[in-house]
């Protein structure tokens, strides 16, 4: 197989499957009996923590919460603002996954003003929108940092200082799910108006169904899930020993700078690409994931083209995994203005560093073949 989806999911590395094996067949212990620090149960938490310290350059691994991913973090922090806010303004920009976009719509519902930022044709969000809307009624603002579809990186930074200047009270959130691993984050510097952000392991080589928040110390999330007392009572539940483990591999093996030569095959792939198809690249001129590509081929259906790729092993993406089956076009697209047919016809190519330049031959052969049959 030849597999170019990586913002869908990730293969987990050796090192993750070693360290989810041992903590499911040796130290199998449960992390909150008594006898945790014997077996060694209550390691994986604590290495979690203390490796997305070091990830995020945060303040302290106490400031991580872990959950089932990124979709439960981000419905968390929407819930926990509407129980401590009876009312307000609540900002997302136009182009969220649907698990802050339905999230958010859920705070609509109950009497919160919701407020959808506008991107540029680029695919990045208008700052100067923002900046005339945000008020003091300003509860919360939520910006993703790296888009699935497009990979284009949203100026957190700049969100941010705005934030800071006009509404200093609000919440401000990051959807780090893509971002992680392949730029570099730092909460005590560039980062520092984030309050609250959300990951999931399985999209840096970790295990699915894993992920977690990290909540700026000082500011409190409210419980999620009662029961237990896990998670310092906020998210209760028996700790995911297994999957903890495989974060903290994963995220021990994160390096940023040698990702960055993920984009070189990238660029390759897109030149190739144009120089034989008339293909539109979405987002060309916009800060991007070094890993992703996001086309279209005028004429031709994005869905039919992934599912001949398939048949030959190749596996692409078309617009957001989450909501692969579905056959509307990616709303990151919509949302940028594209033209409704070509946005349905979108494919995305997502690469990692295990990627070469012989598999993406591969793909522009196979692309270009099945193109000519249609
Ligand atoms: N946020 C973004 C930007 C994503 O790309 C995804 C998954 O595709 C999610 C959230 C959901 O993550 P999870 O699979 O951990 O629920």
């Amino acid at each position: 197989m030849i597999y170019l989806d990586n913002n869908a999911t990730t293969r987990a590395s050796a090192k993750v499957i070693a360290e989810v094996t041992k903590y499911l067949d040796i130290c199998y212990s449960n992390a909150s009996a008594s006898s945790a620090a014997y077996t060694g149960a209550d390691v994986p938490r604590r290495e979690a923590a203390r490796l997305m310290q070091e990830v995020l350059k945060a303040e302290e691994p106490e400031a991580f919460y872990f959950t089932s991913g990124a979709t439960e973090s981000n419905n968390w922090i929407f819930s926990s603002v509407a129980s401590t806010e009876a009312t307000g303004e609540i900002y997302i920009s136009s182009i969220e996954h649907p698990s802050v976009r339905d999230s958010a719509d859920r705070l609509q519902k109950i009497g919160f003003d919701l407020i959808q930022l506008p991107v540029h044709p680029n695919g990045v969000i208008c700052l100067d929108s923002l900046a005339r809307k945000l008020s003091s009624k300003t509860r919360l603002v939520s910006v993703m940092a790296a888009n699935n579809e497009t990979g284009v990186i949203q100026p957190i930074e700049e969100v941010g200082r705005l934030i800071r200047s006009k509404c200093p009270s609000a919440i401000f959130h990051t959807d780090a799910t893509q971002a992680i691993g392949r730029i570099s984050i730092d909460l005590e510097d560039h980062w520092s108006s984030v309050d609250l952000l959300s990951f999931s392991a399985h999209k840096f080589h970790g295990p699915k169904g894993i992920g977690g928040v990290y909540c700026r110390p000082g500011l409190k999330l409210q419980p999620l899930l009662a029961g237990g007392g896990q998670e310092e009572g906020l998210r209760s539940g028996t700790t995911n020993t297994p999957g903890l483990a495989g974060l903290a591999a994963a995220a021990s093996e994160i390096d940023v700078d040698a990702y960055r030569q993920v984009g070189e095959k990238r660029n390759y792939f897109e030149r190739r690409l144009v120089e034989m198809l008339p293909a539109v690249i979405h987002s060309f001129d916009a800060p991007r994931l070094v890993n992703t590509s996001c086309f279209s081929i005028p004429g031709i259906s994005g869905d039919d083209l992934a599912l001949s790729l398939a048949e030959l092993g190749i596996i692409v993406g078309t617009g957001s995994a989450c909501s692969s089956g579905s056959l509307t076009p990616p709303n990151t697209l919509l949302a940028m203005g594209v033209d409704y047919r070509l946005a349905a016809g979108t494919l995305r190519v997502s690469l990692s560093e295990a990627t070469t330049f012989q598999e993406l031959e591969v793909l522009l052969e196979a692309i270009v073949m099945q193109t000519q049959k249609s």
